[in-house]
């Protein structure tokens, strides 16, 4: 690489981004990071290997680095994906334990597990040119980057997210400027800088992930606002989703679920509890796509609650039920109306069943995984997306009456539903009345991204947007390219 021509690229672009941004750029302005010999790091504004704390050096930084990028053609950006997905492999142990450790919740096990799996995300393989040819000659689509997205991460998955993202944003040709939750920014800081260091080293380009190292709620919307970023892409709960959606900017928005569970008398019964524990259990139900709530058959009710017994799980009993309920949620008064509002206690978010155990006064089993109770549908457990190993089982009169209160605790979010059926009708019409973006039959939910059903994997999996499972194309312009009356050869 011509590290001249390039560093003059990177100058004139900061100067013409900082010259947007209302700083007009001085004749002895300091020169920007050169490809191979970053700028020392200056206390408090410039980033290096993608670390800020300026929303708008981030952007700058970003935009220069997706030029080069630009200039190194596609085979940069498969090198990119090879060094991502080989380091968050090689390094799962020890992320997936900083990440567990910093945040406090989750399991280890499949800390490790959903960093080692990224292999799985889709690159550059995804993006197919479209040809037309006709009398009128021949048209070219392309899907073509947007520039530098702006992401915000969760705090439920924060290294995966943040490097299945990156796998997808810059498969197809993009830079990133991260967002990250405040609570599980350590992590993705020391990902970034290591991915960072990494790309350097082989492309010569420091800043094609940048990270935000104080990330606050202001520091989204500067994020937001910023004339670089061109499209945003956000994953976490309602109220991220609400604040990208009212920005102006478009956004791919992956929301929260509730993700209901169906179980009707077709079924091998032991088989569907196993698959029901594996997806609940799954990092202590931290999955966004995790099964939350269970309606079965009453005739079955009895066989079925036995069933998840024999596959790992605990049952909690009544006054059991009550004590955790009352650990789990708050119900403060609501605002209109007078209608009270429960909100999820974080103290038991994510954490192991022997925790939640001991709230509810049982000493739990060494090996649970799982714990569950009988509710009533409008139990608060089924209601909220709780995002802890307890899973309420409902008892319901028909599959009509099941469909219908699977609907009603899916809230409408569209992400995610469960049935465990062998009668293709039930599939079709609970697939129909509840509209979800995944609807997994006979499997655990994580079959829906491939983890045991066909397809590839992501971890921002866009539902009141549309998008869908988010892989390279979602973060792509169409532009089309037209011959008129030529090079069409026959
Ligand atoms: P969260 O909503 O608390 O935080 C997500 C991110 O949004 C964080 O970075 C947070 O700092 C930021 N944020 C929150 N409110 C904001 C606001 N008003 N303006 C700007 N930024 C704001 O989520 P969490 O607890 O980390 O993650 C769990 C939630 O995310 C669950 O609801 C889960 O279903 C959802 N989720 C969805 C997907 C998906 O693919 N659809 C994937 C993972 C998690």
């Amino acid at each position: 690489m011509n590290s001249a021509i390039n560093e003059n690229l990177v100058r004139e672009i900061v100067k013409e981004v900082l010259a947007k941004m209302g700083r007009a750029p001085q004749a002895e302005a300091p020169p920007a990071p050169t490809p191979r010999a970053p700028a020392p790091r200056e206390k408090g504004s410039r980033g290096r290997f993608g670390v800020f704390e300026d929303v708008d050096l981030a952007c700058a930084a970003a935009k220069a680095s997706f030029l080069l990028l630009r200039e190194q053609g596609v085979a940069a950006r498969v090198k990119v994906i090879e060094i991502v997905k080989r380091m968050s492999s090689e390094n799962a142990e020890s992320w997936g334990r900083m990440e567990l450790e910093e945040t406090q919740i989750g399991r280890l096990d499949h800390k490790i597990e959903k960093l080692k799996i990224l292999a799985q995300v889709p690159g550059v393989e995804f993006l197919h040119p479209t040809g037309l040819s006709g009398d009128h000659g021949i048209t070219l689509e392309e899907y073509t980057p947007f520039g530098v997205i702006g992401a915000v991460t969760p705090s439920t998955h924060s290294i995966p997210t943040l490097t299945g993202n990156i796998v997808s944003m810059v498969a197809a040709g993009n830079a990133v400027v991260f967002n990250p939750h405040p609570a599980a920014v350590r992590c993705a800081v020391h990902a970034v800088r290591a991915y960072n260091q990494a790309i350097h080293r082989e492309l010569g380009i420091e800043n094609l992930v940048c990270v935000m190292e104080n990330p606050t709620v202001e520091g989204f919307q500067a994020l937001a606002k910023n004339p670089e970023v061109s499209l945003l892409a956000v994953t976490g709960g309602p109220g991220v989703v609400r604040a990208a959606m009212g920005s102006g900017k478009r956004a791919v928005c992956a929301g929260p679920g509730n993700p209901p569970v169906l179980v009707d008398e077709t079924v091998d019964l032991d088989s569907a509890a196993r698959k029901v524990v594996q997806g609940a259990a799954y990092d202590n139900n931290l999955l966004c796509i995790g099964e939350k709530e269970v309606f079965v058959l009453a005739e079955l009710a009895d066989r079925f609650l036995s069933a998840l017994e024999r596959a790992g799980a605990e049952r909690l009993s009544g006054p059991q039920l009550e004590r955790l309920t009352r650990a789990a949620f708050s119900v403060t008064p609501g605002t209109g109306g007078g209608c009270a509002h429960a909100s999820v206690n974080r103290d038991l978010i994510g954490k192991d069943p022997a925790v939640l155990g001991r709230a509810a006064g049982l000493e739990v089993r060494p090996k649970t995984q799982l714990l569950f109770a009988e509710t009533e549908a409008d139990h608060l457990f089924v209601e909220e997306e709780q995002m802890m190993p307890m899973l309420p089982v409902v008892r319901v009169r028909s599959v009509e009456e099941g469909i219908a209160l699977a609907q009603k605790a899916e809230h409408g979010y569209r992400h995610t539903a469960i049935i465990h059926s062998h009668d293709v009708s039930r599939m079709t019409a609970m697939a129909r009345a509840l509209d979800t973006t995944l609807f997994v039959k006979n499997g655990p939910s994580m079959a829906g991204l491939g983890q045991g059903g066909e397809g590839y994997l992501s971890y921002t999996i866009a539902t009141p947007t549309g998008e869908g499972v988010t892989n390279p194309r979602t973060f792509t312009r169409v532009r089309r390219c037209v011959m008129v009356d030529n090079l069409r050869i026959y």
